[in-house]
């Protein structure tokens, strides 16, 4: 039986900080805020994986008071969701995101962000479709406040 998931994130762009989504580490004055590595895109991803398992958020898993997940990066959380999945003798089917930022370009790193989110979750890259789409410079992310990525994730299960 084929489940479906959906998952949204959003992190603020601040000084400071390194900018990494999909695992890929992007050149840009500004990176994402956050407890782990802030990577809103695997955390998307996650979400939507853990959703189709009927399971409750990254969040409960990896709580953001726990220090553990300081700084860690966010592979750790997709090889978790990946590992719920095979817990239940399913498989993920496929993953499908959209990344929503202004600025920068994210076109030019698609491809090896379906790299690191195929590898970390066991699938071939052709499982994982990820766009990039500006928010038409409407808005907190319009204005540069901010990135925010949506994923739907389909999984077989037994049940
Ligand atoms: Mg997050």
């Amino acid at each position: 039986m084929v489940h479906v998931g959906i998952g949204y994130d959003v992190h603020q762009l601040v000084a400071g900080r390194k900018l990494v989504l999909g695992g890929v580490e992007i050149p840009h004055p500004k990176g994402l805020d956050g407890h782990s590595d802030a990577d809103a895109l695997m955390h998307a991803i996650c979400d939507a994986i853990l959703g189709a398992l009927g399971e409750e958020d990254i969040g409960h898993f990896f709580p953001n008071t726990d220090p553990r997940w300081k700084g860690v990066p966010s592979r750790v959380f997709l090889e978790e969701a990946a590992r719920q999945v095979l817990l239940r003798s399913g498989r993920i089917v496929n993953v499908d995101a959209t990344v929503i930022a202004q600025a920068p370009k994210i076109y030019p790193h698609l491809a090896g962000m379906k790299k690191c989110i195929a590898d970390a979750l066991g699938v071939r890259e052709c499982q994982i479709g990820i766009k990039a789409t500006t928010n038409e410079l409407m808005g907190f992310i319009g204005r540069e406040e901010g990135i925010a990525a949506m994923a739907v994730a389909s999984v077989d299960l037994p049940f």
